[in-house]
């Protein structure tokens, strides 16, 4: 079957993904605590420029803003009962933003976690996951999104019910998860594991990676780990956050700058990523640093250690608390604000 993103995959060395998506809604306004997916329906001129900035700085993919657009997310909204409304809302506003581009950029249908753990870490059960991915997956799909894109996954049993329910659609399937804690998931897994995990999916994924976490420079680290254990022709997403995020005058802000993120890009096309953005912090400014950054770059060697960190600084190994205390509902695995940015 035909698909963009395949076709562009097929044409380019690497395509350009997005920026943030939460971060860059709070910076217009979108209050503290409230789900950026509710703006695909009350604000949707809002979310149509967020995607326009970024095409503006030269995105092939844009993710929808439907990362909290789960059932069981959205109770925290009390929006439970209104997730294939929001999803196929966030689907047909991307898709028109798309089409004022004048060239090919891929819709993909963002879907984050459920902000529940799955039977026995905790009490969902893995029926009650797939259910709610399907709806998600299927609403998505009207919408009329290019691929689906399931992000910031923590736990192999929450990706395996995300990507069975997404692939049930026919959609090719992306997907990244986020290792925050040591290099490793939250749940204590490596990129070697989540890879061999990953090669077991059927049908297999279009292209899977590395989101959000602990800054650029764990994350290149983690893609170093991916190249390791990758199939020859297995397609590596980046999207690392700007930064470590820090809290000024009671504002979360990111301490990555457009030379960091021009580091971070650089490096992540020397361990093989073939699709590289950013994921909390990263504004259209930032992608834009990403864009320049890459174009016409010559991928070198895969980075060591040393130079990883004489570029993005200190891998954050052992930074990490030990253990898996689940933070907030909110604020998901990895920061502030982890919807998807
Ligand atoms: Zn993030």
């Amino acid at each position: 079957m035909s698909n963009l993103l395949a076709d562009l995959l097929a044409e380019r060395d690497y395509l350009l993904a997005d920026g943030a998506t939460g971060t860059n809604m709070m910076a217009m306004g979108l209050p503290p605590g409230q789900a950026p997916d509710l703006w695909n329906v009350d604000a949707p001129e809002k979310v149509t420029r967020l995607h326009e900035s970024f095409i503006e700085v030269g995105s092939d993919i844009i993710l929808t803003n439907t990362f909290g657009s789960n059932r069981h997310r959205l109770k925290l909204d009390k929006a439970e009962g209104r997730a294939s409304e929001i999803n196929e809302a966030g689907a047909r506003i991307a898709c028109r933003a798309r089409e004022a581009a004048g060239r090919p950029v891929v819709v993909a249908g963002s879907m984050g976690p459920t902000g529940e753990l799955i039977e026995p870490h905790g009490t969902m059960t893995r029926e009650a996951a797939e259910d709610a991915f399907s709806e998600q997956a299927e609403a998505l799909a009207r919408g009329g999104v290019d691929v689906l894109w399931i992000e910031t996954i923590f736990a192999f049993a929450e990706l395996e019910a995300a990507t069975t329910a997404a692939a049930r659609t026919g959609l090719p399937v992306v997907s990244t998860m986020t290792f925050d804690t040591a290099g490793k998931t939250m749940m204590g897994d490596s990129p070697e594991k989540a890879c061999e995990f990953i090669h077991g999916i059927s049908p297999r994924l279009i292209a899977h990676g590395a989101n959000c976490g602990a800054g650029p420079a764990m994350l290149v680290d983690t893609l170093c780990a991916f190249r390791r254990s990758a199939l020859e022709d297995d397609v590596i997403v980046a999207k690392g956050n700007c930064g470590v995020p820090k809290t000024v005058d009671g504002a979360v802000v990111y301490s990555g700058d457009n030379a960091t993120m021009a580091r971070y890009a650089r490096l992540a096309r020397d361990a093989g990523a073939r699709i590289i953005g950013g994921c909390c912090g990263t504004t259209p400014e930032r992608l834009k640093a990403i864009a320049d950054s890459l174009e016409g770059y010559v991928p070198g060697e895969i980075p060591d250690t040393a130079a990883i960190e004489a570029a993005l600084g200190p891998i954050p190994r052992r930074a990490a608390k030990k253990g898996r205390q689940r933070r907030s509902r909110r604020a998901g695995p990895a920061a502030p604000d982890a919807s998807q940015g």
